[in-house]
């Protein structure tokens, strides 16, 4: 029998940190491997948001804030919500600020699942989504989106997987790892499948601003969705404070009572100095995300211009977020999951196979363009090269 608790028989190491793993065990023996496994922004957090950080270290802000976060920094945000996403909450009753979108993530799926319930997760999609409901000892079901529709979301395809048991649906947007943003006919269908069924959906939009194309609709807007939605966002990949540990979930009064005490016994608040950052980066210009993104837009195009010249591959262009989904079942590998352990061996560029993504992610690979671009042309240029000699 094993020594730890039986929930550890369903939970995996994240597939995303295992190719950071084995990339950084080639780069000890001394291989220059490029790595475009991840999703960490290469961009300096702006200097107006590390200057208030600071000024809070030099000035002692460094104690417990409550535990819902900062009251100035729960007013930012809730003003944010209302100017960027038409969502109005209550700060001081329905928001918490969190150390990460992550653990707003972990504490929502705590809270509205448990044994017996399950969490429906539209797929491919982010790969920490399972863990927590396993966590939570509820059950993950993936409801596999049709690759030949670009892994749009439909009412069919959701209601396929709804059971009597299904609690929630969590829904990425703008998607990891699809870069898809939700259409308002998407939205609709979601919403309508949450009513019908009577569920919880827990929008994850960490990608807002992380957007080249299509408006962003938060599902908590959708008529009747207030009651019924939990939206989950964060500072890591808009503002790249991804080591900051920042993020925020709004949700209905009821709910946000009880997540507050998940937070309460685990990790009390989110960092008092981290908060004051945050409260920087909301209150400050917007230059930098802009700049950031138009940045991220270019990069997202020479590493798609790039790779689609390669013979054997071919990448969809994203509409967000940090990453290329390139179809590889041209290539001759028999799987995705060969042809990245070719790749990483061969190239020496790591990329991230489908399948970690579940079911619908066979035969594609993911590449982040977080990257500089010297660092991705280098990147296109060792594919070529290597797909060249096979
Ligand atoms: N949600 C998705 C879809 C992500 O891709 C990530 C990070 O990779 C996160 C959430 C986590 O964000 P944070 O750094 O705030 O924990």
């Amino acid at each position: 029998s094993s020594r730890v608790a039986s929930r550890f028989s369903l939970i995996e190491k994240s597939p995303t940190y295992a190719i950071l793993d084995l990339a950084a065990e080639l780069r000890a023996q001394g291989e220059s491997v490029i790595d475009l496994g991840g999703g960490e922004p290469d961009f300096a957090t702006p200097d107006h948001i590390t200057a208030e950080a600071k000024d809070a270290l030099g000035t002692g802000f460094t104690h417990y804030t409550p535990s819902r976060g900062l009251p100035e920094l729960l007013e930012a945000i809730s003003d944010k919500l209302l100017k960027d996403n038409g969502l109005q909450v209550n700060p001081a009753q329905q928001l918490i600020v969190t150390p990460s979108a992550k653990h707003a993530l972990f504490i929502s799926v705590m809270t509205l699942l448990g044994p017996g319930d399950e969490l429906l997760v539209p797929t491919p999609s982010w790969v920490s989504y399972t863990a927590m409901a396993h966590l939570a000892g509820a059950r993950p079901v993936f409801a596999p989106m049709a690759a030949a529709d670009r892994f749009r979301i439909t009412r069919e395809a959701l209601e396929a997987y709804i059971t009597p048991n299904t609690r929630a649906i969590l829904i990425n947007n703008p998607n990891n790892p699809t870069g898809n943003v939700l259409t308002p006919e998407e939205a609709e269908a979601i919403a309508g499948s949450a009513a019908d069924h009577d569920l919880f959906v827990i929008a994850d939009e960490i990608y807002e601003k992380v957007r080249f194309r299509g408006e962003h609709i938060s599902l908590a807007t959708l008529p009747g969705m207030a009651e019924r939605t939990v939206t989950v966002n964060g500072f890591s990949k808009g503002y790249a404070m991804t080591g900051w540990r920042l993020g925020y979930v709004a949700a209905p009064q009821d709910v946000s009572a009880e997540m507050l005490k998940v937070q309460q016994h685990t990790v009390g608040c989110a960092g008092s100095f981290v908060q004051r950052g945050g409260l920087a980066a909301l209150t400050g210009p917007e230059q930098d995300i802009e700049r950031m993104t138009a940045a991220y837009a270019a990069r997202r195009d020479l590493l798609v211009d790039g790779l689609n010249q390669v013979p054997g591959l071919v990448c969809a262009r994203p509409d967000a977020a940090l990453y290329v989904l390139c179809d590889v079942t041209g290539t001759g590998f028999p799987d995705a999951a060969s042809f990245t352990a070719w790749l990483l061996r061969e190239a020496k560029v790591a990329v991230t196979p489908g399948p970690a993504f579940g079911p619908g992610g066979e035969g594609l690979v993911r590449l982040s363009f977080a990257s500089a671009p010297q660092v991705l042309q280098e990147a296109v240029d060792r594919i070529s090269a290597a797909m060249a000699r096979l």
